[in-house]
């Protein structure tokens, strides 16, 4: 069952039912009954209504209804290894230019929360390939994925290390994201299947991760302009005269190296990419 974006909420739907500062997750049956603190609420009243409406329960309490996004979804669902968070996945996208058509290649699949990204942005003439060791990640990963989208056939999955080789079939790849503990491993093997102009992006929770990782895509030829960057995203107050920055925030999930492929470089000068933040200005006017 794939999540619905429009129309009346039917059965079989995932919504969430907000509560001031909990929320719940739950699949539309008929019949089923929704327990929680406040008593309960019938799915059968909530099939059928307009998405952002409110619900009383048994109790007294109010829920209000809406399907979740994408990011209430990768947050919520069931995950067994560690999710790359909505924050990082929207840098991953743009950084990583993922566009309509694309054959992007990604390891591992973790619990799906960056395919799901991955096929949204592709759409439906472009191919997500997915390489994962472990069988139970990939399962559950799949499970993910068809209750969002629903079925894919322009997704892939290789039940495979990527640090031993890639499936021949996999060549003419446009864009590749590693989530990998260790990346470097795997770049001799996308270097023959990333094409020219491809764009890879790393993953890592560890500088010690990227100071390796950078080393070994400078000692290849073939890649260039290798940039690392992080996302901070700082959630502010807005209450009356309080308006601040929250006191807490999430100060760390991990960092990106982003690298470009190119048929042979011979000049080092190319090695390094300008600072993203300085882009506009180095272009020059021509
Ligand atoms: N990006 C994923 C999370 C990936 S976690 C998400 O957003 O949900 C890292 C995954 O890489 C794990 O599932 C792990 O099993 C897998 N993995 C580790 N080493 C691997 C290898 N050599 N080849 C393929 N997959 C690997």
């Amino acid at each position: 069952m794939k999540i619905r974006r429009k129309g009346k909420l039917s059965e079989g739907e995932w919504v969430i039912l907000w509560e001031s500062k909990r929320r719940y997750l739950i699949q539309l049956e008929k019949d089923k009954i929704f327990h929680y603190h406040k008593g309960y609420v019938q799915h059968n009243d909530i099939i059928g209504l307009e998405e952002g409406s409110i619900i009383k329960s048994s109790h007294g309490g109010n829920l209000l209804v809406l399907r979740p996004t994408y990011a209430d979804y990768i947050l919520e669902m069931p995950r067994g290894a560690q999710i790359i968070y909505p924050k990082d996945i929207g840098t991953i996208l743009i950084w990583g230019d993922i566009y309509p058509g694309a054959r992007v290649l990604e390891a591992g699949i973790g619990s799906g929360a960056l395919t799901i990204a991955l096929l949204q942005a592709v759409g439906e003439t472009g191919v997500v390939i997915s390489y994962e060791i472990r069988e139970d990640f990939a399962k559950r990963a799949l499970t993910n994925i068809e209750n969002f989208l629903g079925r894919r056939d322009n997704h892939i999955l290789r039940l495979k290390d990527i640090y031993q080789e890639i499936d021949e079939e996999d060549k003419d790849i446009d864009r590749v994201i590693l989530d990998l503990p260790e990346p470097w491993r795997a770049i001799k093997h996308i270097d023959k299947v990333l094409r020219p102009g491809g764009i890879l992006v790393i993953y890592m929770p560890t500088i010690l991760q990227v100071q390796k990782t950078v080393e070994t895509l400078e000692s290849f030829k073939s890649f260039t302009l290798v940039e690392t960057i992080e996302t901070l995203l700082r959630p502010w107050q807005i209450e009356g005269l309080s308006i601040r920055p929250y006191h807490r925030m999430v100060a760390h999930t991990a960092f990106l190296t982003i690298a470009r492929k190119v048929i042979i470089k011979e000049e080092s000068i190319f090695q390094k990419a300008l600072p993203s933040v300085e882009t506009e200005e180095n272009f020059e006017p021509n």
